[in-house]
Protein backbone atom coordinates (compact mmCIF):
# COMPACT_ATOMS: atom_id res chain seq x y z
CA UNK A 1 0.00 0.00 0.00
CA UNK A 2 2.67 2.14 0.05
CA UNK A 3 2.76 2.62 -3.54
CA UNK A 4 -0.42 4.13 -3.54
CA UNK A 5 0.79 8.13 -3.76
CA UNK A 6 2.54 6.45 -6.39
CA UNK A 7 0.72 5.07 -8.63
CA UNK A 8 -1.56 8.02 -7.72
CA UNK A 9 1.23 10.28 -9.03
CA UNK A 10 1.97 8.12 -12.04
CA UNK A 11 -1.74 7.98 -13.02
CA UNK A 12 -2.47 12.00 -12.24
CA UNK A 13 -3.25 12.71 -15.87
CA UNK A 14 -5.81 9.90 -15.95
CA UNK A 15 -7.31 11.20 -12.76
CA UNK A 16 -7.47 15.24 -13.88
CA UNK A 17 -9.21 13.46 -16.98
CA UNK A 18 -11.65 11.53 -15.13
CA UNK A 19 -12.54 14.78 -12.82
CA UNK A 20 -12.69 16.96 -15.38
CA UNK A 21 -14.32 14.65 -18.07
CA UNK A 22 -16.92 12.72 -15.76
CA UNK A 23 -16.87 14.32 -12.43
CA UNK A 24 -17.10 17.97 -13.20
CA UNK A 25 -19.90 17.64 -15.60
CA UNK A 26 -22.30 15.34 -13.84
CA UNK A 27 -21.75 17.81 -11.13
CA UNK A 28 -22.68 20.92 -13.26
CA UNK A 29 -25.18 19.29 -14.95
CA UNK A 30 -26.82 17.78 -11.49
CA UNK A 31 -26.45 21.57 -10.53
CA UNK A 32 -28.05 23.29 -13.48
CA UNK A 33 -30.88 20.60 -13.52
CA UNK A 34 -31.61 21.29 -9.98
CA UNK A 35 -31.69 25.31 -10.37
CA UNK A 36 -33.80 25.03 -13.18
CA UNK A 37 -36.23 22.46 -12.14
CA UNK A 38 -36.15 24.76 -8.73
CA UNK A 39 -36.86 28.06 -10.92
CA UNK A 40 -39.26 26.25 -13.00
CA UNK A 41 -41.28 24.82 -10.00
CA UNK A 42 -40.75 28.45 -7.92
CA UNK A 43 -42.45 30.04 -10.68
CA UNK A 44 -45.02 26.95 -11.15
CA UNK A 45 -45.84 27.74 -7.42
CA UNK A 46 -46.19 31.21 -7.80
CA UNK A 47 -48.49 31.14 -11.07
CA UNK A 48 -50.67 28.58 -9.19
CA UNK A 49 -51.14 31.16 -6.36
CA UNK A 50 -52.11 33.75 -8.50
CA UNK A 51 -54.59 31.59 -10.26
CA UNK A 52 -56.03 30.80 -6.77
CA UNK A 53 -56.20 34.23 -5.73
CA UNK A 54 -57.72 35.40 -8.69
CA UNK A 55 -60.59 32.38 -7.55
CA UNK A 56 -60.77 33.70 -4.56
CA UNK A 57 -61.40 37.08 -5.80
CA UNK A 58 -63.82 35.43 -8.43
CA UNK A 59 -65.99 33.62 -5.65
CA UNK A 60 -66.17 36.74 -3.01
CA UNK A 61 -67.44 39.03 -5.77
CA UNK A 62 -69.94 35.79 -6.90
CA UNK A 63 -70.61 35.58 -3.23
CA UNK A 64 -71.38 39.29 -2.94
CA UNK A 65 -73.49 39.34 -5.76
CA UNK A 66 -75.45 35.90 -4.33
CA UNK A 67 -75.81 37.62 -0.96
CA UNK A 68 -76.65 40.76 -1.50
CA UNK A 69 -78.88 40.71 -4.54
CA UNK A 70 -82.84 41.36 -3.95
CA UNK A 71 -83.47 39.40 -7.09
CA UNK A 72 -85.26 35.87 -6.82
CA UNK A 73 -82.09 33.69 -7.91
CA UNK A 74 -80.22 35.54 -5.35
CA UNK A 75 -80.09 34.46 -1.54
CA UNK A 76 -82.95 36.65 -0.81
CA UNK A 77 -85.09 34.53 -2.10
CA UNK A 78 -84.31 31.83 -0.12
CA UNK A 79 -83.97 33.22 3.29
CA UNK A 80 -86.95 33.87 5.86
CA UNK A 81 -86.15 36.04 8.47
CA UNK A 82 -86.08 39.16 7.13
CA UNK A 83 -85.34 42.05 9.39
CA UNK A 84 -84.46 46.23 8.62
CA UNK A 85 -82.36 48.30 10.48
CA UNK A 86 -84.04 51.15 12.25
CA UNK A 87 -81.40 53.43 13.46
CA UNK A 88 -79.48 51.50 16.34
CA UNK A 89 -81.57 48.82 16.44
CA UNK A 90 -82.45 45.62 14.41
CA UNK A 91 -85.93 44.88 13.71
CA UNK A 92 -87.12 41.46 13.12
CA UNK A 93 -90.91 41.06 12.07
CA UNK A 94 -91.30 40.64 16.09
CA UNK A 95 -88.42 41.16 17.60
CA UNK A 96 -85.35 43.73 17.19
CA UNK A 97 -82.54 44.66 19.82
CA UNK A 98 -80.18 47.28 19.59
CA UNK A 99 -76.71 47.34 17.79
CA UNK A 100 -74.83 47.27 19.69
CA UNK A 101 -77.07 45.60 22.53
CA UNK A 102 -77.79 47.57 25.63
CA UNK A 103 -76.27 46.70 28.40
CA UNK A 104 -79.43 47.34 30.43
CA UNK A 105 -81.76 46.10 28.49
CA UNK A 106 -84.68 43.72 29.82
CA UNK A 107 -86.10 41.05 28.19
CA UNK A 108 -85.99 40.40 24.18
CA UNK A 109 -88.71 38.71 22.47
CA UNK A 110 -86.34 35.96 21.32
CA UNK A 111 -89.15 33.47 21.26
CA UNK A 112 -91.01 34.37 18.55
CA UNK A 113 -87.79 33.64 16.43
CA UNK A 114 -88.09 30.45 16.25
CA UNK A 115 -88.98 30.65 12.97
CA UNK A 116 -87.73 28.03 10.04
CA UNK A 117 -86.38 28.96 6.37
CA UNK A 118 -87.70 28.02 3.47
CA UNK A 119 -85.74 25.04 2.98
CA UNK A 120 -87.14 23.74 6.74
CA UNK A 121 -83.22 24.24 7.93
CA UNK A 122 -84.41 25.93 11.72
CA UNK A 123 -82.79 28.54 12.33
CA UNK A 124 -81.26 28.57 16.03
CA UNK A 125 -83.72 28.23 18.69
CA UNK A 126 -83.13 31.20 21.58
CA UNK A 127 -84.47 31.15 24.94
CA UNK A 128 -86.96 33.86 25.65
CA UNK A 129 -85.56 34.12 29.25
CA UNK A 130 -82.34 35.26 28.23
CA UNK A 131 -80.56 38.43 29.74
CA UNK A 132 -78.46 40.95 27.84
CA UNK A 133 -75.32 39.88 29.03
CA UNK A 134 -76.47 36.19 27.43
CA UNK A 135 -77.66 37.75 24.31
CA UNK A 136 -74.14 39.89 24.05
CA UNK A 137 -72.53 36.65 24.18
CA UNK A 138 -74.71 35.15 21.62
CA UNK A 139 -74.82 37.56 19.33
CA UNK A 140 -72.53 40.67 19.10
CA UNK A 141 -69.40 39.59 19.73
CA UNK A 142 -70.00 36.61 16.90
CA UNK A 143 -70.49 39.09 14.22
CA UNK A 144 -66.94 39.39 12.19
CA UNK A 145 -67.29 41.99 9.46
CA UNK A 146 -68.80 44.98 8.22
CA UNK A 147 -68.72 46.08 4.97
CA UNK A 148 -68.45 49.32 3.97
CA UNK A 149 -67.97 50.05 -0.02
CA UNK A 150 -66.20 53.41 0.37
CA UNK A 151 -66.29 54.21 -3.53
CA UNK A 152 -70.53 54.45 -3.77
CA UNK A 153 -70.10 54.99 0.42
CA UNK A 154 -72.93 53.01 0.59
CA UNK A 155 -72.75 50.78 3.86
CA UNK A 156 -73.76 47.20 3.84
CA UNK A 157 -73.24 45.02 6.34
CA UNK A 158 -72.18 41.00 6.29
CA UNK A 159 -72.24 39.18 9.80
CA UNK A 160 -71.79 35.90 10.58
CA UNK A 161 -72.40 34.51 13.86
CA UNK A 162 -70.71 31.24 14.87
CA UNK A 163 -73.20 30.40 17.40
CA UNK A 164 -75.50 30.36 15.38
CA UNK A 165 -74.17 29.26 12.43
CA UNK A 166 -76.37 32.25 10.91
CA UNK A 167 -75.33 34.98 8.62
CA UNK A 168 -77.08 38.31 8.75
CA UNK A 169 -77.13 39.83 5.57
CA UNK A 170 -77.70 43.86 4.99
CA UNK A 171 -78.90 45.39 1.38
CA UNK A 172 -76.63 47.69 -0.10
CA UNK A 173 -77.75 51.25 0.68
CA UNK A 174 -81.16 50.07 2.86
CA UNK A 175 -81.81 49.11 5.49
CA UNK A 176 -82.93 45.91 5.35
CA UNK A 177 -81.86 42.54 5.23
CA UNK A 178 -81.96 39.06 6.26
CA UNK A 179 -80.95 35.71 7.82
CA UNK A 180 -78.94 33.17 6.13
CA UNK A 181 -78.14 29.78 7.50
CA UNK A 182 -74.53 28.74 6.91
CA UNK A 183 -75.14 25.59 5.17
CA UNK A 184 -77.15 27.33 2.28
CA UNK A 185 -73.63 29.19 2.17
CA UNK A 186 -71.60 26.57 2.08
CA UNK A 187 -73.70 24.83 -0.47
CA UNK A 188 -73.40 28.07 -2.69
CA UNK A 189 -69.59 28.37 -2.23
CA UNK A 190 -68.79 25.00 -2.54
CA UNK A 191 -70.97 25.13 -5.95
CA UNK A 192 -69.12 27.80 -7.25
CA UNK A 193 -65.56 26.45 -6.50
CA UNK A 194 -65.98 23.32 -7.70
CA UNK A 195 -66.95 25.36 -11.65
CA UNK A 196 -63.99 27.54 -10.87
CA UNK A 197 -61.54 24.70 -10.28
CA UNK A 198 -62.46 22.09 -12.93
CA UNK A 199 -59.73 22.94 -15.51
CA UNK A 200 -57.49 23.33 -12.53
CA UNK A 201 -54.57 21.22 -10.96
CA UNK A 202 -56.11 22.14 -7.55
CA UNK A 203 -59.13 22.24 -5.19
CA UNK A 204 -60.87 24.36 -3.19
CA UNK A 205 -62.45 23.99 0.00
CA UNK A 206 -64.90 26.83 1.39
CA UNK A 207 -64.53 27.18 4.91
CA UNK A 208 -66.14 29.06 7.55
CA UNK A 209 -64.00 30.33 10.54
CA UNK A 210 -63.27 32.98 13.32
CA UNK A 211 -60.08 35.03 12.31
CA UNK A 212 -57.32 33.00 13.40
CA UNK A 213 -59.12 29.90 14.23
CA UNK A 214 -57.63 27.97 11.70
CA UNK A 215 -54.12 25.86 12.43
CA UNK A 216 -53.08 26.50 8.96
CA UNK A 217 -49.55 25.12 9.44
CA UNK A 218 -52.20 21.49 9.99
CA UNK A 219 -52.62 22.22 6.36
CA UNK A 220 -49.33 21.39 4.90
CA UNK A 221 -48.93 21.91 1.54
CA UNK A 222 -52.03 23.50 1.60
CA UNK A 223 -52.65 27.12 0.70
CA UNK A 224 -55.30 29.46 2.38
CA UNK A 225 -57.00 32.05 1.30
CA UNK A 226 -59.14 35.16 3.70
CA UNK A 227 -61.67 36.23 1.38
CA UNK A 228 -60.80 40.43 1.69
CA UNK A 229 -63.96 41.67 2.84
CA UNK A 230 -64.91 38.62 4.72
CA UNK A 231 -62.47 37.76 7.12
CA UNK A 232 -64.70 34.98 8.10
CA UNK A 233 -64.50 33.02 5.01
CA UNK A 234 -61.78 30.97 3.93
CA UNK A 235 -60.85 29.20 0.72
CA UNK A 236 -58.45 25.98 1.57
CA UNK A 237 -56.58 25.35 -1.95
CA UNK A 238 -54.85 21.62 -2.11
CA UNK A 239 -53.06 19.59 -5.23
CA UNK A 240 -55.15 17.09 -7.19
CA UNK A 241 -51.71 15.32 -7.71
CA UNK A 242 -51.87 12.20 -5.21
CA UNK A 243 -48.83 11.10 -3.58
CA UNK A 244 -47.24 14.20 -4.50
CA UNK A 245 -44.71 12.36 -7.31
CA UNK A 246 -44.91 15.17 -9.90
CA UNK A 247 -42.94 15.32 -13.24
CA UNK A 248 -40.53 17.60 -12.11
CA UNK A 249 -39.77 15.64 -8.48
CA UNK A 250 -39.15 12.61 -11.01
CA UNK A 251 -36.64 14.52 -13.30
CA UNK A 252 -35.17 15.29 -10.13
CA UNK A 253 -34.88 11.83 -8.73
CA UNK A 254 -33.50 10.38 -12.58
CA UNK A 255 -31.27 12.37 -12.90
CA UNK A 256 -30.03 12.57 -9.41
CA UNK A 257 -29.68 8.87 -9.80
CA UNK A 258 -28.20 9.26 -12.99
CA UNK A 259 -25.76 11.28 -11.87
CA UNK A 260 -24.83 9.17 -8.67
CA UNK A 261 -24.61 5.82 -11.15
CA UNK A 262 -22.19 7.76 -13.10
CA UNK A 263 -19.69 8.78 -10.22
CA UNK A 264 -20.16 5.22 -8.85
CA UNK A 265 -19.33 3.61 -12.05
CA UNK A 266 -16.58 6.22 -12.42
CA UNK A 267 -14.82 5.32 -8.61
CA UNK A 268 -15.34 1.43 -9.76
CA UNK A 269 -13.18 1.86 -12.77
CA UNK A 270 -10.88 4.39 -11.09
CA UNK A 271 -10.44 1.51 -8.50
CA UNK A 272 -9.59 -1.04 -10.67
CA UNK A 273 -7.44 0.88 -12.76
CA UNK A 274 -5.62 1.63 -9.82
CA UNK A 275 -5.65 -1.89 -8.37
CA UNK A 276 -4.82 -3.44 -11.31
CA UNK A 277 -1.79 -1.01 -11.71
CA UNK A 278 -1.03 -2.23 -8.27
CA UNK A 279 -0.63 -5.60 -8.85
CA UNK A 280 1.32 -5.42 -11.72
CA UNK A 281 3.76 -3.42 -10.22
CA UNK A 282 3.71 -6.23 -7.28
CA UNK A 283 4.47 -8.49 -10.64
CA UNK A 284 6.73 -6.80 -11.66
CA UNK A 285 9.09 -6.20 -8.36
CA UNK A 286 8.12 -10.12 -7.87
CA UNK A 287 9.78 -10.42 -11.79
CA UNK A 288 12.84 -8.35 -10.49
CA UNK A 289 13.98 -10.19 -7.52
CA UNK A 290 13.06 -13.76 -9.38
CA UNK A 291 15.43 -12.73 -12.22
CA UNK A 292 18.17 -11.59 -9.79
CA UNK A 293 17.65 -14.57 -8.02
CA UNK A 294 18.06 -16.91 -11.05
CA UNK A 295 21.07 -15.29 -12.45
CA UNK A 296 22.91 -15.39 -8.97
CA UNK A 297 22.33 -19.21 -8.39
CA UNK A 298 24.40 -20.35 -11.74
CA UNK A 299 26.69 -17.83 -11.04
CA UNK A 300 27.89 -18.53 -7.53
CA UNK A 301 28.07 -22.05 -8.74
CA UNK A 302 30.35 -20.97 -11.39
CA UNK A 303 32.26 -19.02 -9.05
CA UNK A 304 32.59 -22.02 -6.84
CA UNK A 305 33.62 -24.62 -9.49
CA UNK A 306 35.96 -22.26 -10.93
CA UNK A 307 37.91 -21.16 -7.98
CA UNK A 308 38.04 -24.84 -7.27
CA UNK A 309 39.62 -25.38 -10.35
CA UNK A 310 42.02 -22.71 -10.17
CA UNK A 311 43.76 -23.99 -6.65
CA UNK A 312 44.57 -26.85 -8.46
CA UNK A 313 43.31 -29.35 -5.77
CA UNK A 314 40.91 -30.94 -8.48
CA UNK A 315 42.90 -32.96 -10.09
CA UNK A 316 41.32 -36.40 -10.75
CA UNK A 317 39.38 -37.04 -14.21
CA UNK A 318 36.33 -38.29 -13.07
CA UNK A 319 35.95 -35.44 -10.81
CA UNK A 320 36.98 -32.86 -13.37
CA UNK A 321 34.48 -34.42 -16.06
CA UNK A 322 32.35 -33.83 -13.10
CA UNK A 323 33.56 -30.01 -12.51
CA UNK A 324 33.21 -29.58 -16.81
CA UNK A 325 29.69 -31.00 -16.72
CA UNK A 326 28.26 -28.74 -14.42
CA UNK A 327 29.77 -25.81 -15.18
CA UNK A 328 28.28 -26.09 -18.75
CA UNK A 329 25.21 -27.09 -17.45
CA UNK A 330 25.21 -23.74 -15.51
CA UNK A 331 25.82 -22.08 -18.29
CA UNK A 332 23.36 -23.14 -20.44
CA UNK A 333 20.79 -22.07 -17.82
CA UNK A 334 22.46 -18.19 -18.06
CA UNK A 335 22.57 -18.52 -21.34
CA UNK A 336 18.58 -20.00 -21.84
CA UNK A 337 17.72 -17.95 -19.36
CA UNK A 338 19.74 -14.66 -21.28
CA UNK A 339 17.77 -15.91 -24.31
CA UNK A 340 14.13 -16.09 -22.69
CA UNK A 341 14.39 -12.44 -21.15
CA UNK A 342 15.91 -11.17 -24.54
CA UNK A 343 13.38 -13.03 -26.79
CA UNK A 344 10.40 -12.21 -24.18
CA UNK A 345 11.62 -8.33 -24.26
CA UNK A 346 11.49 -8.54 -28.21
CA UNK A 347 7.98 -10.26 -28.20
CA UNK A 348 6.77 -7.07 -25.80
CA UNK A 349 7.94 -4.90 -28.57
CA UNK A 350 6.65 -6.75 -31.26
CA UNK A 351 10.13 -7.03 -33.41
CA UNK A 352 10.20 -10.52 -32.84
CA UNK A 353 10.50 -11.64 -36.77
CA UNK A 354 9.67 -15.59 -37.58
CA UNK A 355 10.73 -17.38 -40.12
CA UNK A 356 8.01 -19.96 -40.88
CA UNK A 357 9.29 -23.33 -42.84
CA UNK A 358 7.49 -26.84 -43.01
CA UNK A 359 7.90 -28.60 -40.04
CA UNK A 360 7.65 -32.22 -38.85
CA UNK A 361 6.09 -32.18 -35.20
CA UNK A 362 7.65 -35.68 -34.95
CA UNK A 363 11.33 -33.81 -35.45
CA UNK A 364 10.41 -30.56 -33.35
CA UNK A 365 9.44 -32.91 -30.50
CA UNK A 366 12.78 -34.75 -30.46
CA UNK A 367 14.94 -32.12 -31.04
CA UNK A 368 12.85 -30.31 -27.89
CA UNK A 369 13.28 -33.24 -26.01
CA UNK A 370 17.25 -33.56 -26.91
CA UNK A 371 17.83 -30.29 -24.91
CA UNK A 372 17.51 -31.95 -22.30
CA UNK A 373 19.58 -35.01 -22.36
CA UNK A 374 22.33 -34.31 -20.46
CA UNK A 375 20.33 -33.07 -17.82
CA UNK A 376 20.61 -34.96 -14.91
CA UNK A 377 16.45 -35.30 -15.32
CA UNK A 378 16.42 -36.55 -19.08
CA UNK A 379 15.69 -40.21 -17.68
CA UNK A 380 12.00 -38.68 -16.29
CA UNK A 381 10.86 -37.72 -20.44
CA UNK A 382 8.80 -39.91 -22.19
CA UNK A 383 8.21 -39.10 -26.30
CA UNK A 384 4.85 -40.48 -27.16
CA UNK A 385 3.27 -40.14 -30.81
CA UNK A 386 -0.26 -39.93 -30.76
CA UNK A 387 -3.21 -40.62 -33.83
CA UNK A 388 -2.38 -41.77 -37.56
CA UNK A 389 0.94 -42.89 -38.16
CA UNK A 390 1.85 -40.71 -40.46
CA UNK A 391 3.94 -37.47 -39.99
CA UNK A 392 2.24 -34.33 -39.10
CA UNK A 393 3.98 -31.46 -41.13
CA UNK A 394 2.82 -27.65 -39.87
CA UNK A 395 4.01 -24.33 -41.09
CA UNK A 396 6.17 -23.31 -37.87
CA UNK A 397 9.27 -21.30 -37.26
CA UNK A 398 11.51 -24.01 -35.68
CA UNK A 399 13.10 -22.36 -33.17
CA UNK A 400 10.36 -20.48 -31.53
CA UNK A 401 8.28 -23.87 -31.23
CA UNK A 402 11.43 -25.35 -29.67
CA UNK A 403 11.69 -22.70 -27.42
CA UNK A 404 8.04 -23.20 -26.37
CA UNK A 405 8.53 -27.00 -26.13
CA UNK A 406 11.12 -26.25 -23.79
CA UNK A 407 9.46 -23.98 -21.62
CA UNK A 408 6.97 -26.74 -21.19
CA UNK A 409 9.59 -29.45 -20.49
CA UNK A 410 11.21 -27.40 -18.17
CA UNK A 411 8.32 -26.16 -15.81
CA UNK A 412 6.82 -30.02 -16.09
CA UNK A 413 9.87 -30.73 -14.42
CA UNK A 414 9.93 -28.25 -12.38
CA UNK A 415 6.40 -28.39 -10.71
CA UNK A 416 6.25 -31.86 -10.22
CA UNK A 417 7.67 -34.74 -7.82
CA UNK A 418 11.62 -35.69 -8.87
CA UNK A 419 11.44 -38.93 -10.53
CA UNK A 420 7.85 -38.39 -11.83
CA UNK A 421 7.40 -39.06 -15.35
CA UNK A 422 7.08 -36.44 -17.78
CA UNK A 423 5.77 -37.40 -21.47
CA UNK A 424 5.43 -35.05 -24.64
CA UNK A 425 2.88 -36.41 -26.93
CA UNK A 426 2.25 -34.70 -30.45
CA UNK A 427 0.29 -35.96 -33.45
CA UNK A 428 -2.98 -35.12 -34.30
CA UNK A 429 -6.61 -34.65 -32.82
CA UNK A 430 -9.61 -34.32 -34.58
CA UNK A 431 -7.56 -33.00 -37.15
CA UNK A 432 -5.87 -30.77 -35.12
CA UNK A 433 -2.29 -30.91 -34.66
CA UNK A 434 -0.13 -30.42 -31.37
CA UNK A 435 2.32 -31.33 -29.06
CA UNK A 436 1.47 -31.23 -25.26
CA UNK A 437 3.51 -32.14 -22.41
CA UNK A 438 2.30 -33.81 -19.34
CA UNK A 439 3.18 -33.96 -15.75
CA UNK A 440 1.97 -35.63 -12.69
CA UNK A 441 2.95 -32.64 -10.58
CA UNK A 442 1.11 -29.79 -8.48
CA UNK A 443 -1.27 -28.64 -10.72
CA UNK A 444 -3.06 -25.27 -11.04
CA UNK A 445 -5.93 -24.09 -8.55
CA UNK A 446 -8.71 -23.38 -10.95
CA UNK A 447 -9.21 -19.60 -10.64
CA UNK A 448 -5.21 -19.21 -11.77
CA UNK A 449 -5.82 -21.40 -14.84
CA UNK A 450 -5.71 -17.93 -17.23
CA UNK A 451 -3.95 -15.56 -15.05
CA UNK A 452 -0.60 -18.02 -15.46
CA UNK A 453 -0.49 -16.58 -18.89
CA UNK A 454 0.05 -13.19 -18.36
CA UNK A 455 3.42 -11.77 -18.01
CA UNK A 456 5.14 -12.20 -15.05
CA UNK A 457 2.17 -14.20 -13.00
CA UNK A 458 3.04 -16.86 -10.92
CA UNK A 459 0.28 -18.85 -9.51
CA UNK A 460 0.12 -19.17 -5.45
CA UNK A 461 1.09 -22.64 -5.17
CA UNK A 462 4.27 -22.71 -6.69
CA UNK A 463 5.40 -19.40 -5.76
CA UNK A 464 5.00 -21.55 -1.94
CA UNK A 465 6.87 -24.20 -3.32
CA UNK A 466 10.74 -22.61 -3.46
CA UNK A 467 11.24 -23.15 -7.05
CA UNK A 468 12.61 -20.65 -8.99
CA UNK A 469 10.80 -18.96 -11.72
CA UNK A 470 10.12 -15.57 -13.64
CA UNK A 471 6.57 -15.62 -15.15
CA UNK A 472 7.61 -14.91 -18.73
CA UNK A 473 7.74 -18.36 -19.62
CA UNK A 474 4.11 -19.40 -20.70
CA UNK A 475 3.37 -15.46 -21.52
CA UNK A 476 6.57 -16.14 -24.06
CA UNK A 477 4.88 -19.42 -25.07
CA UNK A 478 1.14 -17.85 -25.24
CA UNK A 479 2.65 -14.57 -27.86
CA UNK A 480 4.66 -17.14 -30.24
CA UNK A 481 1.66 -19.51 -30.43
CA UNK A 482 -0.60 -16.42 -31.63
CA UNK A 483 2.32 -15.58 -34.14
CA UNK A 484 2.02 -19.56 -35.58
CA UNK A 485 -2.26 -18.62 -35.99
CA UNK A 486 -2.23 -21.15 -33.20
CA UNK A 487 -3.10 -21.24 -29.55
CA UNK A 488 -1.83 -23.25 -26.20
CA UNK A 489 -4.67 -24.81 -23.70
CA UNK A 490 -3.83 -26.09 -20.29
CA UNK A 491 -6.20 -29.28 -18.72
CA UNK A 492 -5.07 -29.44 -15.22
CA UNK A 493 -5.99 -30.56 -11.60
CA UNK A 494 -4.76 -29.41 -8.40
CA UNK A 495 -2.36 -32.13 -7.25
CA UNK A 496 -2.98 -34.50 -10.18
CA UNK A 497 -0.90 -33.08 -12.55
CA UNK A 498 -1.13 -30.87 -16.09
CA UNK A 499 -1.08 -31.05 -19.70
CA UNK A 500 -0.26 -27.70 -21.62
CA UNK A 501 -1.12 -28.17 -25.32
CA UNK A 502 0.50 -26.33 -28.46
CA UNK A 503 -2.02 -26.06 -30.96
CA UNK A 504 -1.79 -25.27 -34.54
CA UNK A 505 -3.54 -23.82 -37.01
CA UNK A 506 -4.06 -26.56 -39.72
CA UNK A 507 -1.52 -29.98 -40.68
CA UNK A 508 0.23 -29.35 -44.21
CA UNK A 509 -0.44 -31.89 -46.83
CA UNK A 510 2.77 -34.28 -46.96
P1 LIG B 1 7.81 -19.60 -14.26
O1 LIG B 1 9.12 -19.05 -14.64
O2 LIG B 1 7.29 -19.11 -12.97
O3 LIG B 1 7.70 -21.08 -14.42
P2 LIG B 1 5.93 -19.54 -16.45
O4 LIG B 1 5.38 -18.40 -17.23
O5 LIG B 1 6.62 -20.60 -17.23
O6 LIG B 1 6.81 -18.93 -15.31
O7 LIG B 1 4.74 -20.19 -15.69
C1 LIG B 1 3.84 -19.36 -15.02
C2 LIG B 1 3.25 -20.09 -13.84
O8 LIG B 1 2.40 -21.13 -14.31
C3 LIG B 1 4.23 -20.77 -12.95
O9 LIG B 1 4.80 -19.89 -12.04
C4 LIG B 1 3.38 -21.82 -12.30
O10 LIG B 1 2.65 -21.25 -11.26
C5 LIG B 1 2.42 -22.22 -13.39
N1 LIG B 1 2.84 -23.40 -14.10
C6 LIG B 1 3.41 -23.47 -15.32
N2 LIG B 1 3.63 -24.75 -15.69
C7 LIG B 1 3.15 -25.53 -14.69
C8 LIG B 1 3.08 -26.93 -14.48
N3 LIG B 1 3.51 -27.80 -15.38
N4 LIG B 1 2.52 -27.37 -13.34
C9 LIG B 1 2.05 -26.50 -12.43
N5 LIG B 1 2.10 -25.16 -12.56
C10 LIG B 1 2.65 -24.68 -13.69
Amino acid sequence: MREFPDILRRNRTFIILFAVMVIMPSLLLGLLSLRAIRSESVQRQFKQKQRQRQIAGLLETDLKGWLFSPKLNGAVSQSLLRFTIDDSHIVFPDFRFAIPPERNATQVPFASSKRTLRNKEPLNEVDASLDARTIENLYYPRIQAFLRDRDLGINSSAQYFLRLKAMVVQFPGTHNGYVLGSSQLMEYAKRRLDDLTASEDFYGVFLITSPGGLAESALSGAEVVTLNDFAFFRVVFTSKESGGFSFQKNILLYSITLMTLVMILGVVFMYRAISHEMAASQLKADFVSAVSHEFRTPLSSILVLVERLDSGRVSEGDMLRRYHHTLRQETRRLGVLIEKLLDFAQIQEGKRKFSFERVNLAEISAEAVGLFRESDQAERLEEIHFGPATPTYVLADRTAIVQCMQNLIENALKYSPSGSPVRVRFGRRNGTPFIEVLDQGIGIPRREQKKIFEKFYRAQNARGLNVQGTGIGLALVKRIMEAHGGSIAVQTTLGMGSSFSLLFKKPLEE
